[in-house]
């Protein structure tokens, strides 16, 4: 049996661990995945980051490159590679959990193929679990090529004729961008007004504005971070109102309704498509723990990353677990920092 259990070795994971191993506690990472940065390495090949250098710092290491430039996602998986083997966090990989039970007082860890146990247990399984595709999905056409953002590298993966990329966030507009560039006719669907800000302003970066105005402070339990977690999240980087006026651009407003080959819009119907791209987000899975409650947006219940329901249940790297930076990489080192005080505080009391 572990003192403690993390699931999950992606950033919070491994932060989290950092902080375990400076208190020279007894614990152990389980993961899904074959090897660290598995999330990342998944994700389309052009992904840059869009937070710079010196706002992806994890605690104790920082991020190798200069001040200022955007890592790709080949660079942020090598990185969480050399921070795994820089503190030797252990690590076992290839386990997927699939159920999480407190027996007598200890956590019993189950995979396909084996047993765990452990006095405390630090859920950080990531926000993105099942891709979420609209149910009219179901009513297009077999020989149009489907994919969702999840599974989309390049446009490369297209076959020949229209496409279509569906949902009006990051990945949305980096994925229609990107096909766009190709010379390709592309349908986007999605909101008429996409919030969006650029990357840099006044020669700063984005997230230096962030610091300075104080928004990256800003946590849930306040009036205005109420506001800002329930609100739309703006695009970052894209110039969506150029992109949205390049020729081969048609702007459909919202997917209402399919019927095989033609596909109804806000904006009329099209019968040209043989691709899509749904980029239209996950839903947080995490059904598997037993005797838990849920937000509306199915997130555990949590302040803070405590659990409100199992002593000594934790969860970390959720979106807005406590202010926006702590679902990236340069915020998440708070939360863990805040956890490990807690479970310190616990143990002395
Ligand atoms: C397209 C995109 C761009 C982004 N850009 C930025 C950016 O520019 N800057 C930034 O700071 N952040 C960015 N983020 C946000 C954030 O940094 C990532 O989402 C990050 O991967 C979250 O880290 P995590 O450790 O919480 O979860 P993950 O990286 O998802 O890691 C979770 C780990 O848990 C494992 N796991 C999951 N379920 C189980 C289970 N049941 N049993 C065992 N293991 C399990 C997985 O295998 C995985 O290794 C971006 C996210 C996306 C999607």
């Amino acid at each position: 049996m572990k003192e403690f259990i993390i699931i999950g070795a992606g950033q919070s994971g491994l932060s989290m661990a950092y902080n375990l191993s400076q208190h020279k506690k007894d614990y152990l990472i389980l993961d899904a995945n074959e090897h660290i940065g598995a999330p990342w390495l998944k994700r389309w090949d052009s992904l840059k980051l869009f937070t710079p250098t010196e706002y992806n710092h994890l605690p104790g290491m920082p991020f190798p490159f200069p001040k200022g430039y955007y890592p790709n996602k080949y660079e942020v998986a090598d990185y969480l590679k050399s921070y795994a083997d820089k503190f030797s966090i252990p690590i076992e990989f290839n386990q997927k959990i699939i159920s999480v039970k407190k027996v007598n007082g200890i956590f019993e860890i189950t995979s396909a193929t084996a047993n765990y146990q452990a006095k405390q247990l630090i859920i950080a399984t990531g926000p993105f679990h099942t891709p979420y595709t609209p149910p009219c999905h179901a009513d297009i056409a077999k020989d149009v090529k489907q994919i969702h953002s999840e599974n989309y590298k390049s446009p490369a993966q297209l076959q020949e004729g229209d496409c279509l990329v569906v949902g009006a966030g990051d990945s949305g507009v980096q994925i229609l961008s990107e096909i766009a560039d190709t010379g390709r006719k592309v349908h986007f669907s999605g909101t008429d007004k996409i919030p969006a800000i650029p990357q840099t302003f006044l020669g700063k970066t984005l997230w230096w504005w962030f610091t300075k105005i104080g928004f990256l402070s800003v946590n849930r339990y306040s009036k205005i971070g109420q506001w800002l977690s329930k609100g739309v999240q703006p695009v970052i980087g894209t110039d969506v109102k150029s992109l949205l006026a390049k020729d081969n651009v048609l702007h459909m407003g919202r997917t209402l309704s399919a019927d095989d080959c033609s596909i109804k819009f806000q904006k009329g119907s099209v019968s040209s498509i043989k691709n899509i791209i749904w980029a239209t987000g996950f839903k947080p899975n995490f059904f598997w723990i037993e005797d838990i409650s849920f937000d509306e947006m199915n997130y555990p219940s949590n302040y803070r990353g405590v659990s409100k329901d199992i002593d000594g249940l934790f969860f970390i790297g959720l979106p807005w677990l406590y202010t926006r930076g702590s679902a990236t990489l340069g915020g998440v080192w708070k939360d863990a920092n805040y956890l490990m005080t807690h479970i310190l505080a616990k143990q002395a009391a």
